[in-house]
């Protein structure tokens, strides 16, 4: 049985308005209901006219998009899209064995007889009207770009090729082969999946034999001859698959080909990678030709109403005369820029800007958008939101605002995180003039950037080079790039090609995920199979020329502002440095994110250097300065850690504990203090999981280090130093002496810890005058003892070091005129503390914060440090979405921080809780966290710019008001 069961009384209804000039038809189906077998059933299978899209949630997929032009009045050849849906449906009936398209075909076929009704043209060819051609292309919610498959010229076979010759007196002949060479080749290579190469050798063979070096050469017996050759090829692949010379059958495989596009290995890859994972399917676009390659008034090409790699407002783009569609993407050709097409065909460029800017104008967003034109008149084919790097996002959205255009709201809507993570990418520190005698090439620049890396010549080479050297940079180096290469290329620093124009594979994959790409080098000839690269001292390419060779593996660096190609590694700034300097629009648009968003944004920082650029990021305040980092910065602070952790007796560890770590981290602590100002500085006492501060077995086998370390601990012998490091070894360390825990067990080393802090805050008023805004943090608390255990020692250590100090100076002067309290706050990060986090707050938490990272761990018993091994399976599996390290499991996590914040707030309603896990600078996580109510998210210093950003997001989709930056305080 169908697992598609269809109300045989549910007649589709039509609403036809034929004042309308183009038709758009799309299904739309309503009311599912799961049948007996639990299967889906659609029970009332409809066709609506395209109006009915703006019923759809999602109006970025390329259907509804067509259907809102066609309401501009904008020119797009008719057609009809199925929906989104039936992709979902096609992957389930494919597994079991049965046909979803099938289904669906009566549909399909009024959608057909609908738009050969408004062109007046028969698809199949039969009568006396003119054949109907179809282009069948995908439609997901959001833009794939190549990953997703298109077949155009649907309908030709060499009879309808014959009767598209004779019509005009034979004048199209050529015209029809050509279309139909084209058909046959992408095809067999989308639809049957066969090798591109076999059609491209014909073609080859015959170019040969007629002396003619393009394809344009070619005359229509020609290409008579290019056909019968394919046809063969067919054939010569499977004898049992021919070519199907059948349109009705033609169009069926191409949809379920774009169908089973969505699930081939590299369109699941890019989904993993953009975050689409939540993404359901694409849908299938079926639309009449209209063609570009029909002379010299004929032509096609794709354009930005911006420049999508500097935000300018200029028309960016690219045509090719006498050519289809995919001619110019797929960089075979070399197309020309737009610019020119105003001189060639003054009319039509017109009509395009007007097109463009009514497009801009509708869509208030900058637009990417695919036209051909057909015998001197302009279609659009497609529009969308134009992809564009990190400097023209900012700039478009500033000045999209200034133009009246859109509201600072949705200037902010239109600029991603990933956006503001381009522009702290690292420059070049060295002049031009400077790595001059290296720089061997200047190709396109085709995004802006620079690359320093070791060149692979192969998607699977970066992915090997990446896993050898992770902090290595590494540049994909091909003569272009295509779909297949998504896995390396996000792996990847740069890329570098020798063919493709700006609107290449390679420039538009660059510029969406914001990396440097030099592409088009004409004096490049780039040996795949070789590894090898060679550089020409001119475009005319032979020996005597050559002037460099770079091998896989060699170092070379791109500036892809200006196309530069340098044959060695140059030095590199360090990330973030002038951004603000360098990007004059970057100021404005991150005072209205500032103005738009409520959760106050900290940092995670353990360094003054770390909190100094957290702070030119934006940064608020600290909310996570983790004291063990400082003890694990350099190879002395951990032998100092050791010893203190390792030591024979009390008297050793307080003599390591007074004498070395106190003063050292007194001097950190300040720094922070100074670095700070009067903006809150949170320190989390010491939470050293043990397994990173004990050597290591290897380590121990070295006689000479266990023998030093042994003298250090004030133990007698190496094996001395062994067994103390055995017993003190732990099966869990993650869930072992760690925390809280430390300082109830060694109260010592938070006395420590606490007169650091107090002296700290202390010393940073005597030098700068402000008064230092310091809290004390517990970590991993689980009950009320643990944290009233340490609260009080704390609290007993402040009033003893204001004591101690009281005649240099007084407890206000340092802790200004209300003479407040230094805060003690708790760490909420296992279940247990969320479940009483009121009674934590009856017992005097001034504040706090959910270490999100060991709450996950805990939450789900994944360890933090092994569970990657089997979460990358599990998300292959569907069991998970996302890794809840980095994204919080809203339905579980979130669960137990709901009740934490309702929990607090019931004792304390102006408790401030902040989150300073991993998820603090993430994106979906930022916007659960406003949901809850917290009240601060602190992050690396590297995630603050983003996360501020995600926050306005948040606020703009569900205000809150302001918390005025009220953080831990
Ligand atoms: C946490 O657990 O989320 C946290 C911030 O603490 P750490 O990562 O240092 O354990
Ligand atoms: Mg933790």
């Amino acid at each position: 049985m169908s697992p598609f069961r269809r109300s045989k009384n549910a007649r589709p209804i039509f609403f036809l308005h034929t004042t309308l000039l183009l038709l758009v038809v799309f299904f739309f189906f309503r009311e599912r209901s799961i049948d007996e077998d639990t299967r889906m059933t659609f029970t009332n299978h409809q066709f609506r006219l395209f109006l009915l899209y703006y019923r759809l949630k999602n109006k970025q997929n390329r259907g509804a998009l067509l259907a809102e032009m066609m309401k501009l009045g904008v020119p797009v050849p008719p057609g009809f899209t199925i929906p989104a849906s039936m992709c979902e449906t096609y992957e389930s009936c494919r597994v079991e064995g049965t046909d979803a398209v099938e289904d669906i075909w009566e549909d399909v076929e009024f959608a057909i007889s609908e738009t050969e009704k408004e062109l007046g043209k028969k698809f199949g060819g039969e009568g006396d009207a003119e054949p109907l051609l179809f282009s069948v292309r995908s439609g997901a919610a959001v833009s794939m770009p190549g990953m997703l498959e298109t077949v155009l010229n649907i309908g030709l076979n060499k009879s309808v090729c014959e009767k598209i010759a004779a019509a005009n007196g034979g004048a199209n002949k050529r015209f029809a082969y050509d279309a139909y060479r084209r058909l046959l080749d992408m095809f067999g290579s989308v639809v049957f999946e066969m090798d591109r190469s076999q059609f491209e050798m014909e073609l080859e063979r015959v170019k040969e034999k007629k002396g003619v070096e393009k394809d344009t050469e070619l005359s229509a017996e020609d290409l008579m001859e290019v056909c019968d050759a394919y046809e063969q090829v067919y054939l010569k692949v499977d004898p049992n698959r021919p070519f199907p010379s059948d349109p009705t059958m033609q169009l069926k495989l191409a949809i379920e080909a774009v169908f089973e596009s969505w699930n081939k290995p590299r369109a699941k890859a890019y989904r993993e990678i953009a975050g689409l994972s939540s993404l359901g399917g694409t849908a299938v676009n079926v639309q009449s030709m209209v063609f570009g390659n029909l002379g010299e008034t004929s032509g096609t090409g794709v354009c930005f109403t911006r420049r999508p790699d500097t935000g300018e407002k200029i028309i960016f783009g690219e045509y090719l005369i006498n050519a289809q569609g995919e001619d110019v993407v797929a960089g075979i050709r070399t197309p020309e820029p737009i610019s020119t097409l105003f001189e060639k065909m003054p009319v039509v460029a017109q009509s395009l800007q007007d097109t463009l800017d009514k497009l801009e104008m509708h869509f208030k967003n900058m637009q990417d958008i695919e036209f051909t034109i057909d015998s001197g008149k302009l279609f659009i084919l497609q529009t969308r939101n134009g992809k564009r790097n990190g400097v023209a996002a900012i700039n478009v959205a500033v000045d999209m605002y200034e133009e009246g255009l859109i509201t600072k709201a949705e200037a902010i809507e239109m600029v991603e995180l990933d956006h503001l993570n381009q522009l702290i990418h690292p420059a070049f520190k060295e002049t031009e003039e400077e790595y001059e005698d290296a720089n061997i090439s200047t190709g396109l620049a085709a995004s802006p950037g620079a690359a320093v890396g070791r060149v692979a010549f192969s998607s699977e080479d970066v992915l090997a080079m990446k896993k050898a050297n992770p902090k290595e940079g590494v540049i994909l180096c091909r003569v272009e790039t295509s779909a297949e290469d998504v896995s390396g290329m996000h792996a990847s620093n740069g890329f570098l090609t020798q063919n493709g124009g700006m609107t290449s594979h390679a420039a538009v994959v660059a510029r969406g995920w914001g990396l440097p790409c030099v592409s088009g080098v004409a004096t490049m000839r780039v040996d795949e199979a070789k590894k090898e690269a060679y550089f020409y001292s001119s475009e005319s390419i032979s020996p005597a020329n050559l002037i460099a060779t770079v091998k896989s593996g060699d170092w070379i660096s791109l500036d892809g502002g200006e196309g530069f190609v340098i044959n060695r590694k140059v030095e590199m700034n360090a990330a973030g440095e002038g951004v603000y300097e360098q990007h004059p629009k970057m100021a404005k648009f991150m005072s209205w994110v500032e103005e738009a968003k409520s959760l106050s944004v900290y940092a995670n920082a353990d360094t003054a250097s770390e909190l100094k650029l957290a702070m030119y990021f934006g940064a608020q305040g600290i909310g996570l300065c983790r004291t063990e980092h400082m003890l694990l910065a350099s190879a002395e602070r951990v032998s100092i850690s050791r010893s203190m952790i390792l030591a024979k007796d009390d008297a050793s560890r307080v003599e390591i504990l007074d004498k070395k770590m106190g003063p050292m981290l007194k001097d950190d602590f300040q720094a922070l203090f100074e670095q700070a100002g009067n903006l809150p500085v949170t320190i989390r006492l010491l939470d050293p999981p043990l397994h990173e501060f004990l050597p290591t077995e290897l380590e121990l086998k070295d006689e000479k280090f266990a023998a030093d370390l042994a003298k250090k601990c004030s133990l007698e012998s190496a094996d001395a130093l062994r067994e103390m490091c055995e017993a003190k070894r732990e099966k869990n360390p993650m869930m072992g002496l760690r925390g809280v825990r430390v300082g109830i067990l060694e109260p010592k080393i938070t006395i420590m810890q606490t007169k650091a802090i107090v002296n700290a805050i202390i010393d940073a008023y005597i030098a700068t005058g402000v008064h230092p805004n310091g809290k004390i943090m517990v970590p991993l608390v689980s009950t009320t003892e643990e944290f009233e255990n340490q609260r009080a020692l704390i609290f007993q250590t402040i009033q003893e070091v204001f004591n101690a100090r009281a005649s240099e100076v007084s407890r206000a002067d340092v802790l200004g005129p209300d003479n407040r309290e230094i805060p003690i706050g708790m760490m909420c990060e296992t279940p247990r503390a969320c479940i009483v986090s009121g009674n934590l707050v009856e017992e005097g938490a001034a504040f706090m914060s959910f270490g999100s990272n060991d709450l996950s761990q805990l939450s789900f018993g994944f360890s933090r440090d092994d569970a990657s091994s089997f979460l990358e399976k599990y998300k292959e599996f569907g069991i998970i979405e996302t890794d809840p390290f980095n994204t919080i499991d809203v339905d579980g996590v979130g669960e137990l921080i709901k009740m934490s914040v309702r929990g607090a707030r019931a004792v304390n309603s102006k408790i401030p809780v902040s989150v300073c896990g991993e998820h603090g600078g993430d994106e979906k996580s930022i916007e659960f966290f406003h949901e809850a109510g917290l009240n601060v998210v602190s992050c690396s210093a590297f995630r603050v710019l983003g996360a501020r950003l995600a926050a306005a997001k948040a606020n703009i989709a569900n205000p809150k008001s302001s918390t005025g930056g009220a953080g831990p305080r």
